[in-house]
């Protein structure tokens, strides 16, 4: 069936076109507010094994299935915990995955083997017309290869999978720009296994007693989530990210560079707009990833930077860790640690 990738557009026709490939066992790419996701017919194995083919994605990572409310959402699993429907009536449409019981009718390729099953309800107009179009619960992960910075605009889904897969709705960018938070419901407390698009500040309101799952896991036994995989969403480039007092930092990049160069490197620069405007004039690409006033900006804009950095095939990406940790500066910093190849930790002076 793959071979072209049709791009589509969000009228009527084409979602209606795009539901129909779906059901018939199909891979469609579809903007959501937070990536652009690769769909597939849930409760079709066939599809669900194109799928991960497509993507190169390893069979131990799960897939989320994607559905309209709260009540298919009750289809999918055996038990739903009274304070989902709470979690639901708070964030529902939107960035959150709640990881529940998996029902038997769910097809264990989509959830890795795993007794459990990850649900979300997507905010956009566009996932939300598929969903109700389709009628059929969607699997999505993100629409990228494997490892690749996630795809915000369907120009980044056709880089990495144009010929793959069989259609792209062109939604333009997508608004949240990281993935979703992936909240497991079926430990004791409730635990984050994936900062995202609902801050953890937020859950706490509904959730005091909430874990958060250790921040930099070892590949291996991150099979709970393997979002959480210590090394996701990379540049081909390798990247350096360095940490610390934002002084020392800047120190150590400044003199990282002149070494870099002077072995004959190619070095680019990822870091905020503040951090930029310190370092003052430097003589190497600098991608600015926005304002350290405006985390939703950042967010926003942050795979697209990598993969702007990415495209200049350097030889090293530089970037310095964001300064704050709250809110959505939380999904923001691990994306970054996930992507880096190196992490250099500056220690206080
Ligand atoms: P992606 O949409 O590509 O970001 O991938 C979906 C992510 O959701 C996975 O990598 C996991 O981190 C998470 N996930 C999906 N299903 C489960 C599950 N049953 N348990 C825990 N995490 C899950
Ligand atoms: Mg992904």
């Amino acid at each position: 069936m793959c071979g072209m990738t049709v791009v589509l557009g969000t009228d009527p026709a084409s979602i209606v076109r795009a539901a129909a490939c779906l059901r018939q066992g199909g891979l469609v790419a579809f903007p959501t507010e937070t990536v652009y996701g690769l769909g597939v017919h849930a409760m079709d194995v066939t599809a669900v094994h194109r799928l991960f083919a497509a993507k190169g994605r390893p069979a131990h990572d799960p897939l989320i299935v994607h559905v309209s409310n709260l009540d298919q959402a009750a289809v999918l699993t055996t038990g739903m915990p009274p304070v989902a429907s709470a979690l639901a009536n708070a964030f529902w449409p939107g960035p959150l995955t709640m990881v529940l019981p998996r029902h038997g009718a769910v097809p264990r390729e989509v959830t890795a083997g795993l007794e459990t099953v990850a649900v979300r309800v997507p905010a956009h107009p566009v996932a939300r017309a598929l969903l109700e179009a389709a009628g059929i619960p969607i699997a999505a992960p993100s629409a990228n290869l494997f490892s690749r910075p996630s795809p915000t605009t369907a120009a980044h889904v056709l880089e990495d999978l144009r010929g793959r897969i069989d259609m792209v709705i062109d939604g333009g960018p997508t608004s949240v720009g990281v993935e979703s938070t992936v909240l497991d419901l079926t430990s004791t407390p409730p635990r984050v296994l994936r900062p995202g698009g609902v801050s953890v500040e937020r859950l706490r309101a509904l959730l005091p007693h909430l874990e958060i799952f250790g921040a930099s896991v070892a590949s291996g036994e991150a099979a709970r989530s393997p979002g959480l995989l210590s090394q996701h969403y990379s540049p081909r480039t390798p990247m350096a990210l360095y940490s610390g007092t934002p002084d020392a930092t800047r120190l150590a990049i400044v003199r990282r560079i002149h070494q870099a160069t002077a072995d004959g490197l190619t070095v680019g620069l990822l870091a905020t707009r503040e951090q930029i405007a310190a370092l003052g004039p430097l003589s190497v690409p600098v991608v600015d990833l926005g304002s350290e006033q405006d985390a939703d900006a950042v967010a926003r804009r942050l795979y697209a930077a990598i993969r702007e950095l990415d495209a200049a095939n350097l030889d090293l990406i530089l970037a310095q860790q964001v300064a704050h940790t709250q809110g959505l500066w939380q999904a923001v910093a691990d994306r970054l640690t996930r992507a880096a190849t190196e992490r250099v930790a500056i220690p206080d002076p």
